[in-house]
């Protein structure tokens, strides 16, 4: 059958409408056996990485495997050099030093997500149950996080100062811990109550314990039974949870979505999905002209806020650090001022369930690769960088000289709300840098869905970055 020519307008409109379509469609098999693999790795890699503390030992594992060094270990920088900087062991920085060591090329993203702490002095028993009263980091619907089983990490330290690292429930065998919800016969009230009182702050009560210690004289008998086991296992007492870091997060597993198995739904995409997309990045650059930078931060849910925070002086201290051991003459603050940066964060994709509370036109789609946003933040322009035109023409350039699916939107329509990323803290040096990362349904949700075309498509935009 001949192919029926083109009208002149028909070409006019193809010429000069935007339209991005399926990055699928682009995706020839070999390339979605890619796509896959990655897929699988990264559900590895985020399946174990549950807290901000278990992140950043599994990036330091895979740079070790990579042969990236400890930043102590160097007396001083050369090309070729591949280092990293922990910072109490909640951030990561790792480089590539490149031909150039004085132009940096740096990614940051975040590897804390929302989850549950608990109070310093949380244990109680009440109605034949021991108890942990959990106080929520981050932004959460708190109604999601009942129902649904818990695993136990963290680190707790004993009266003599021991560390104690605690990880319960990721192991087959292991038990779970649950916040109940009350029963729809008799929630009628609380049916009536707005979202955001329905499970409120002081009712998310982690379920720890059930059985009394065998000694009627004793009033709280199934507390006394949990610390004792706590302290015939580990040497804790009830103090001791003052000195804790212990996080509840979703047991829920990385699983696929979709009888084409083309969506992957974990717990913490947000941001780890960035966190490894450009850690791989990083590990995969060759040859890299400029010296390539992986900065993974902590606390961005809360503001990033605080010394491992983005809005501290990490990257700062980083430089300084820098200078010293590549023999560069001039200052930190010149150093980053001429840095390139790129903010991988996730951003909100089209639901259509929801579509009401995005503008069509102008919001990331699952599938049509890594969404690049000029700014995040929300109202008018409030808590972003705004990158600028220029800058963001060379990440247009770039995607477009790698064949990199990508497409652009922002996060809801104007007046709904938004959200914030490291960029403004980044930007802060005066680097160039821009929001680069996939887009995600039921973003901090405890199971977040993200498609395995944009996670590749984010690896491969960021690995290009690297090593233009
Ligand atoms: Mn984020
Ligand atoms: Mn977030």
């Amino acid at each position: 059958m001949q192919e029926e020519k083109k009208s002149e307008n028909k070409q006019l409109e193809e010429k000069l409408f935007y339209k991005k379509e399926s990055s699928w469609l682009d995706y020839d098999e070999n390339r979605e056996k890619e796509v896959f693999a990655f897929a699988e790795d990264y559900k590895d890699f985020i399946g174990k990485s549950k807290t901000e503390r278990l992140c950043v030992k599994n990036i330091i594992e895979i740079l070790e495997k990579s042969g990236f060094k400890t930043i102590d270990k160097f007396t001083s920088l050369k090309k070729g050099d591949k280092g990293y900087r922990v910072f109490k062991g909640k951030t990561v920085t790792a480089f590539v030093v490149g031909d150039d060591p004085a132009s940096l090329r740096i990614i940051g993203s975040h590897l804390d997500s929302p989850r549950l702490d608990l109070k310093p002095n949380p244990l109680y028993q009440s109605h034949e149950l021991a108890l942990l009263q959990s106080h929520y980091y981050g932004g959460i619907k708190k109604f999601h996080w009942v129902n649904i089983p818990l695993e136990l990490h963290g680190v707790i330290f004993t009266r003599e100062g021991k560390e104690i690292s605690l990880s319960i429930g990721s192991n087959p065998g292991d038990p779970l811990f649950i916040i109940p919800d009350l029963l729809p016969h008799l929630a009628k009230d609380q049916m009536k109550k707005e979202a955001t009182k329905v499970i409120e702050g002081e009712e998310l009560n982690i379920i720890f314990g059930h059985i009394p210690i065998r000694d009627k004289e004793i009033k709280e008998g199934i507390k006394l039974n949990i610390l004792k086991y706590l302290n015939d296992r580990y040497g804790l007492i009830e103090e001791d949870f003052i000195t804790a870091e212990l996080e509840f997060v979703p047991a829920q597993r990385p699983i696929d979505i979709g009888l084409d198995r083309g969506l992957v739904a974990a717990y913490g995409h947000d941001d780890r999905v960035c966190v490894y997309s450009s850690l791989r990045a990083l590990v995969d650059a060759t040859d890299v002209s400029k010296t390539a930078i992986g900065y993974f931060s902590d606390k961005e849910e809360t503001g990033s806020y605080g010394d491992t925070g983005a809005e501290s002086f990490a990257l700062i201290n980083f430089a300084s650090h820098y200078i010293r051991l590549t023999g560069l003459d001039l200052s930190p603050w010149m150093l980053l001022e001429n840095a390139k940066a790129i903010s991988a964060d996730v951003t909100g994709a089209m639901d259509p369930t929801f579509s009401s509370v995005n503008d069509p036109q102008n919001v990331s789609y699952l599938g049509k690769g890594v969404s690049i946003e000029k700014y995040g933040g929300g109202g008018g322009k409030y808590n972003t960088n705004d990158a600028h035109a220029e800058y963001t023409q060379y990440m247009r350039h770039l995607a477009m000289k790698n064949k990199i699916p990508w497409q652009t939107g922002e996060m809801g329509k104007l007046d709904i709300g938004g959200g914030g990323t490291i960029a403004m803290f980044m930007s802060r040096y005066g680097m160039d840098c821009i929001d680069v990362g996939p887009c995600l349904l039921g973003m901090h949700s405890p199971c977040e869905v993200a498609s395995k075309g944009d996670i590749f498509s984010a690896y491969l935009l960021y690995k290009a970055f690297f090593m233009d």
